[in-house]
Parts: C-alpha cells; structure tokens; sequence
C-alpha cells in the first residue's frame, strides 16, 4: 500500500498528479481552514504539505505521531515550529529559493512605481483631468540606492535586478560576515542598520520573521530613514510598525511604501492605511506568479517524493 500524503493548502496542479503517480495523496486545500479535520487525516501519515497558514504546531506533531517530513510550499517558516518539529525528528522541507525571482521582481516594479508616483492617475485622467504638474514631479530610479536588509536569496536576487538597472546597493546583514567573498563579488557595501536607514532612498526588507527582526523597522527606525525614501516589505507583516509608517507617508517624510504582508493576514478594518498618499497593499502575492507556483510545487513534490523513497 502507498504511503500517503496530507496537502492541506493549495499546490499546483501538476505536481499534485506527479504525486499521485507515486503516493495516496490527500489532497485538502481547504483543511487550512478546517483544523479538526487536518488533524484527524494527519494521524497515520509520514508526509504532510502546508503552505504559509497551517500551523505545524506541538499540537499537530501529536496528532501525527508517525510524521517524518513537512513539505513548506513556500520560503518563511513562521507557521512552523521548527524547534517542536526537530526534537521529534521531523525534517521540514522548504522551497528554498523557488519564488525569489517573483518577490526581487516585486520589489523593483514597487520601487519604480513609488519614486515616478505617476501612476495613480488613472481615474484622474479617464475624468478629464489632467494632472501634470503633480505627476511629472517623479524621480528616475537609476543612481539611486537601494538598502537591503536581510542579504540572503531575496536580497541577493533584487540586488542583480538593481544594479541592472543602474541602482547602487548597501545591505544590512549581520550573519553574514564581512570577510565573506559574496560583498565583492557582487558589489554591494556592507553597512549597519542605522548607516541603511539614512543612506537608502529605497529599503527592502528581506529578513525571517524571528524575536531579532520583530518590529525591526519601529518607530524610532522609520523615522531614520532619509527624508523622501520609500520602503517595501515583503517579508513578514510584525517587522514593521504600520501605524509609524502610515503617520511618515502622511506627513510626507517617505515618498512611499509598499506593502505585501501584514501583522493579521487577511487585514482586519485598519483605518490606520486608509487614504495614505502613494501606499501600495498587495494581499501577500510577491511570491506568486504562475511560474513561481510551478517551480515552488514541483519542487517540493520533487523533494518530498526522494526522502519518502530514502526514509519511507
Ligand atoms: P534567506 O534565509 O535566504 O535570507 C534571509 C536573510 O536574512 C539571511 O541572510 C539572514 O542572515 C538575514 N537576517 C536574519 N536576521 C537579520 C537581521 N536582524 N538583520 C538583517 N538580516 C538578517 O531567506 P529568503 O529566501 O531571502 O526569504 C526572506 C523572507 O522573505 C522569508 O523568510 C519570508 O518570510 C519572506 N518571503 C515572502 C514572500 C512573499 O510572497 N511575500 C515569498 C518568499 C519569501
């Protein structure tokens, strides 16, 4: 009898049948939002795959009792309690890299749109007006600099995507260390926070979710940033402090800010970012495209498939 397998959030298609050909799987994509069920089909299986929403908890690891891996069709792992998940001996699998090009892509085409802020105009201009003398006001991106924080896979690729198109790059990164052969060869100064803040005329955070980057970007750090800078965050919602960056855009201290995740994902009613001039709020998609969904679903069907053959 095959082994079988729990997908409790949405996979690619065609990875889910490349499974199929090998494994029983169960696939569930609406057990994210049905836990007793999740926890009741969990309880003979070795193999489970979750996205970023179910949480792979004490809770499901003693539900689960015969679990050997979890496949994360995605990069962060905040949903995973990796520590609970390594003293029982369960190898978390992540799609490492597999939607870095998405989010790199995300973050320049944010940083354009919020240096030009040209391009909000189009009610505006469907109307009749014609508002050229406010939108012509934009900045070219080129010569500009962008700070990385967090100079890991998403940070290295938005940098290549940067410097393509003629941005200077300064990271923050304290794990990686200054005598690492990466900073020359691929250009890039490294720098501390504070020097980040006030040099970059676009932040980008690319950190994990962790106690040390929890509210990274507060208060007192939003407001060392370089007057008419622009900020994104595609990496976790609790590393910024929304309500200092919403007050910043409307007192015009940031030019802009773009958005993808958020502290509660969906976003509750928060009138904190209604009407705030130039944000951009994306519902967590940086790392979703269609090719992203397919690299990251083959993957891990791919490495799911070799560590049941080794260790099913
Ligand atoms: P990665 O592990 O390759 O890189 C993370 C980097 O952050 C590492 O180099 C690490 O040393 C650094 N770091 C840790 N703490 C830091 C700190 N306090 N200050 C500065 N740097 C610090 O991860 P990645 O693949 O580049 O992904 C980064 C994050 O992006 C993920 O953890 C995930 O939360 C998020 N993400 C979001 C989406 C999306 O759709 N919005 C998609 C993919 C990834």
């Amino acid at each position: 009898m095959a082994q079988r397998i729990v997908i409790s959030e949405f996979m690619d298609l065609p990875a889910v049948e490349q499974l199929r050909g090998r494994f029983d799987v169960l696939y569930a994509p609406d057990f994210v939002k049905q836990r007793s069920e999740l926890l009741a089909a969990v309880k003979d299986i070795p193999a489970l795959i979750v996205r970023n929403l179910t949480q792979v908890n004490q809770e499901l690891l003693d539900a689960a009792p015969k679990l050997k891996v979890v496949g994360r069709l995605g990069v962060g792992l905040d949903n995973i309690d990796v520590a609970a998940c390594e003293k029982r001996g369960v190898k978390v699998i992540p799609a490492s890299g597999a939607n870095a090009l998405s989010v790199a892509e995300y973050t320049i085409t944010t940083a354009m749109i919020m240096l030009r802020t040209a391009y909000h105009s189009t009610a505006s201009v469907a109307a009749g007006e014609w508002p050229k003398p406010v939108l012509g006001r934009g900045r070219e991106i080129a010569g500009k600099t962008l700070g990385v924080i967090g100079y890991g896979f998403i940070g290295r690729l938005s940098t290549r995507l940067a410097q393509a198109i003629g941005m200077q790059v300064i990271a923050c990164d304290p794990y990686v260390a200054a005598d690492d052969p990466i900073w020359k060869a691929t250009g890039v100064r490294r720098v501390s926070l504070d020097e980040l803040l006030a040099a970059a005329d676009v932040i980008t955070l690319h950190v994990p979710l962790q106690d040390s980057t929890r509210n990274l970007m507060s208060a007192a750090a939003i407001a060392k940033m370089k007057k008419g800078s622009a900020l994104i965050n595609t990496s976790r919602g609790s590393i910024i402090d929304e309500k200092a960056l919403a007050a910043a855009l409307k007192e015009g201290r940031l030019c802009g800010a773009a958005l993808d995740v958020f502290e509660h994902e969906p976003l509750a009613d928060s009138p904190h970012l209604k009407d705030v001039p130039n944000l951009i709020l994306t519902p967590h998609v940086a790392g979703i495209t269609a090719e992203a969904n397919a690299r990251v679903s083959t993957m891990i069907a791919q490495e799911i498939t070799a560590f049941l053959d080794q260790h099913g």
